[in-house]
């Protein structure tokens, strides 16, 4: 799929920021040792969700739906070999070449693209990830806001506020936990340096539990550190988390303590890296070129495909086509079902106006995984392509249902209906777009003047009456957090 178009930047967040309350302690309930006296797995999850949705309108969160595929599938591993897994898990990725990753209510996982231009492995990368799942799984977050709401004259509400801008932009954060709380409250961003521990010690053992390589976790921050011991402002990982020498060795001990193993084959991982080099890592074509062209130049390189890869989709996107093309082929006569590989050539199919190639290749590929994320998407785009909005509109009509939180689904939708003169329908999509935003009140003016389009008593009217009150509901919601 090509990048996607940007959604307007009209639709910027507006009134979802939690600004603090007043000062309110004595109406703290009286707190235990144990986060869940505070702060219910419910509670957390509604701040998880306004979380997400601040996060889309304040970040340039990755729409890219094979790379959301890809991190999916490796956050859905590690779960799956986690203990004390009580929420559901959501990973995301943010176009940002700061190395970070960070973890919020409600299991939301971010991780900047940063990371994968540095973790040369998999299971460098999981190991990341695996800690980030174990600050989930411990409640590190609740029990540190715990703790220090029991020392400052602030509601939790007020602190969450703050950390939701803190955990995705640690200068952002800083400045605003200054101008809206004591400056001592900047200590809360950080875990503490038990939780830190903790998170190594478990992360490692959900990476082991996995089949990954438990050693990784220790290269990859033992390089991290290497790199960045000398450099003034480090990246943002190591300001959250500080890698003094004692949580370095003890990582390497506690990793020798685990059998050597093969890690799963990794070729995905390595896709999905190139995909990030050549589309998100903000280098122009010829660096991108001259990056895959070093790596390629190292003999014995095992990912000579993922590297070959990465050049094709910058011919793509240079509209070299031939020169992608050549590529594409080769690659797709190893493996014909490797979405990466049908993603770009159907995508090229698309450059070249072969519409009809590219449908009939989607629809084949659908056959083989039906219900997949990837090829759907790139159907309707190709469908769009080709002018046939009708059927784009069916399948996103069944799409935006499974997939109710992907922006995706409702800008193409949007696209969509605009082209066949749908008006309302397009006001709709432009409000779920909104919603996905917190923007809640545009959301809710665009349904209303959606629903004055349409036929007096209609299916779509009711429709449209309903969704009105499920987003007040949860407008409501959201305000009552703070
Ligand atoms: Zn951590």
């Amino acid at each position: 799929m090509l990048k996607f178009a940007k959604i307007a930047s009209a639709l910027l967040l507006s009134g979802l920021l939690i600004t603090p309350a007043a000062a309110n302690l004595s109406s703290l309930p009286d707190m235990g040792t144990a986060a869940a006296s505070t702060l219910t797995i419910e509670k957390e999850n509604e701040y998880g969700d306004a979380y997400m949705r601040m996060m889309r309108a304040s970040q340039p969160v990755i729409s890219d739906p094979l790379l959301n595929e890809y991190i999916t599938a490796l956050g859905g591993k590690l779960v799956a070999n986690a203990s004390d897994v009580r929420t559901s898990f959501d990973f995301f990725l943010i176009q940002n070449r700061d190395i970070n990753a960070f973890a919020f209510f409600g299991g939301h996982i971010g991780l900047h693209t940063g990371l994968f231009l540095h973790a040369r492995t998999e299971s460098e990368l999981a190991s990341v990830v695996a800690h980030e799942i174990a600050h989930v799984t411990q409640r590190h977050l609740a029990r540190s806001m715990e703790e220090q709401s029991k020392r400052s004259p602030a509601t939790m509400a007020a602190m969450i506020g703050s950390l939701m801008l803190a955990i995705a932009s640690p200068e952002a954060g800083i400045a605003a936990l200054q101008a809206t709380t004591a400056a001592s409250m900047q200590g809360q961003i950080n875990y503490t340096r038990s939780n830190e521990q903790e998170a190594d010690r478990i992360g490692m053992q959900t990476l082991a539990k996995s089949g990954f390589q438990p050693s990784a976790m220790p290269t990859f921050f033992g390089r991290l550190a290497d790199e960045y011991r000398y450099v003034s402002t480090p990246p943002a990982m190591l300001l959250t988390h500080p890698l003094p020498d004692s949580r370095l060795s003890e990582s390497r001990q506690r990793a020798q303590q685990y059998p050597v193993v093969t890690p799963p084959n990794e070729s995905d991982y390595q896709h999905a890296r190139a995909r990030i080099v050549a589309r998100f890592a903000g280098i122009d074509a010829k660096a991108a070129h001259d990056w895959f062209d070093r790596q390629l130049a190292r003999t014995n390189n095992p990912h000579r495909d993922a590297l070959q890869y990465g050049k094709a989709l910058v011919y793509l996107d240079n509209e070299q086509l031939d020169k992608a093309e050549s590529i594409l082929n080769t690659l797709l006569q190893r493996e014909p079902n490797n979405r990466f590989y049908l993603d770009a050539a159907t995508d090229l199919s698309v450059h070249q106006k072969a519409y009809e190639t590219a449908i009939t290749r989607l629809e084949k590929a659908l056959q083989q995984a039906p219900g997949n994320a990837v090829l759907r998407l790139n159907l309707v785009y190709a469908l769009q392509a080709a002018e046939r909005y009708e059927e784009s509109i069916s399948l996103l009509n069944r799409y935006t249902f499974d997939h109710p939180d992907d922006m995706n689904g409702w800008s193409m939708l949007n696209t969509a209906y605009g082209k066949i003169g749908n008006r309302a329908g397009e006001l709709a999509a432009r409000a779920e777009l909104y919603a996905l935003r917190g923007q809640w009140q545009r959301a809710i003016q665009e349904y209303i003047q959606a629903g004055r389009l349409v036929e007096h008593g209609s299916v779509e009217q009711s429709m449209y009456d309903a969704r009105i009150d499920q987003l007040r509901i949860a407008h409501q919601r959201m305000e009552a957090l703070q």
